[in-house]
């Protein structure tokens, strides 16, 4: 009997509050003796059994919560390592940097910035590159709690479009996608998530599931924030009780959002997310892992989608301070922009790329590509936030003696 692996990641990443709730430990142990359990702070890798195995540490061989190896991500994944002495220094390996829309207007209206990552998804799937996509959607009996779904239809991928701000164990749905079957899959990350999936992806004993995954997509990311913080806003806010919640967006409409989901009495309940301060009043909810997270633009996904904060020539205040008629005649982005909001994008690898140039090819995307002083700007100032937000946290948990994430480079 020996459980010497998951011993192992419950001593270095989970017990140590590294553990960014993927559910890839559980996804790739044999025995299925790790179990996500749920608290109101958010879930916990736990062992439901004592493993047989003898000398099995799968589970502590895919997690990248505690060592990062970006640079072997790189070289393995897109071909080459970032160039150190450009903004790849923090942007990470570039082939695209720019901003984009659906042409869709039904997607276009329910995108949480511009629905570039629902279009190239439906594109991809109708077009055979995939026969799945495990994005992210609702626990169909809890529908506030955010649930892997394994999407194979345009009604499917619709129905997950949006984004899931809290921890869920999203890689459990490579699990599920192997089990039904699919052969060629594409999963929605956010950047750590997506860290684990390429080091399970480089591990030789695991190539039988990872050799499904055909691309990696992934979102630009500040935060999860804990389940009791998403509890807390509706209570606060709308005064409704988190169990009550039969549809739930957290970011819908007008760029940059509004809060909207409908109670079991049928009433639907809305807020301005962003512009109401709901990022800054989930500050408080903001997990261990995060504080110590120093990835905001998905080193590891194949395609990148964010917000245009911090873009110069697209400032998000676009709703309060709309572009004149001039400034859109000039720049199209701009007129867009002020429509709904933009989605950022990235390209790291050739994969990725030639799939966006494709979707704008057939007229189901417009991507525009920056100017070189436009990314530079746009990747410093996004990618610069977290070493400033939280160099302080991470200081003083190594003067504690606690372990932090290490990026190798
Ligand atoms: C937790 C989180 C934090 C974020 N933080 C930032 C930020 O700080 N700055 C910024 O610019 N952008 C951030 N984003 C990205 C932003 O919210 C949008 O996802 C992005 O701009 C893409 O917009 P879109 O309209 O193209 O996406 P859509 O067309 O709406 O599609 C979004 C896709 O992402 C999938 N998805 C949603 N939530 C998750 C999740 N938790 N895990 C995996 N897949 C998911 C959906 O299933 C869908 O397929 C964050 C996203 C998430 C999920
Ligand atoms: S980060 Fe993921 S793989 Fe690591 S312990 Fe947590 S759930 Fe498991
Ligand atoms: S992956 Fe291996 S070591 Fe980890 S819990 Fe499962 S059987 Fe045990
Ligand atoms: S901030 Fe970092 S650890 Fe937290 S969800 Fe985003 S990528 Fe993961």
């Amino acid at each position: 009997m020996s459980s010497e692996g998951f011993r192992l990641l419950q001593r270095e990443c989970i017990n140590t509050g590294l553990c960014y709730e993927c559910g890839l430990c559980a996804a790739v142990c044999p025995e299925k003796a790790i179990e996500l359990k749920l608290y109101d702070w958010g879930r916990n890798p736990e062992l439901v059994k004592e493993c047989s195995c003898n000398s099995c540490t799968k589970c502590y061989d895919v997690c990248a919560a505690k060592i990062v190896p970006l640079a072997k991500m790189e070289k393995r994944f897109f071909g080459r390592n970032r160039n150190m002495d450009t903004v790849e220094k923090v942007g990470g390996v570039l082939r695209f940097v720019g901003t984009g829309c659906a042409t869709d207007p039904e997607i276009r209206k329910i995108g949480v910035s511009g629905g570039v990552a629902t279009s190239v998804m439906i594109y991809a799937l109708e077009k055979g590159y995939f026969d799945g996509c495990v994005l992210a959607g609702w626990d169909p009996e809890k529908p506030y709690l955010a649930k892997a779904y394994v999407a194979t239809s345009r009604k499917d991928v619709i129905a997950c479009s949006g984004s899931k701000y809290q921890p869920h164990p999203q890689l459990l749905g490579i699990q599920e996608a192997y089990e039904m079957g699919l052969k060629k899959i594409a999963v929605s990350a956010t950047p750590c998530h997506a860290q684990s999936l390429r080091k399970m992806m480089m591990n030789e004993d695991l190539q039988e599931i990872s050799s499904i995954i055909k691309l990696v997509s992934c979102n630009f990311c500040a935060a999860h924030w804990a389940l009791a913080g998403t509890k807390w806003l509706l209570k606060t806010w709308l005064n409704v009780e988190m169990e009550d919640v039969v549809e739930m967006n957290y970011r819908t409409g007008a760029f940059p959002g509004t809060m909207r989901l409908r109670t079991k009495d049928g009433v639907l309940h809305e807020k301005a997310f962003v512009r109401s301060g709901g990022v800054a009043a989930l500050g408080r909810f903001t997990p261990e892992e995060c504080r110590i997270c120093l990835e905001k633009v998905g080193y590891a996904g194949d395609i990148v989608f964010g917000d245009t904060w911090c873009h110069p020539a697209l400032p998000p205040n676009f709703d309060l301070f709309p572009p004149t008629e001039e400034d859109m005649k000039k720049d199209s982005r701009k007129r867009e922009a002020a429509a709904k909001g933009l989605s950022a994008i990235i390209a790291r690898s050739e994969f990725g790329l030639k799939l966006l140039k494709e979707c704008r090819e057939a007229g189901v995307i417009k991507m525009w590509e920056n100017s070189p002083e436009e990314t530079n700007a746009f990747l410093t100032g996004v990618a610069g936030e977290k070493p400033a937000w939280y160099a302080p946290w991470i200081e003083a948990r190594k003067h504690r003696g606690m372990p932090v994430r290490e990026y190798i480079l």
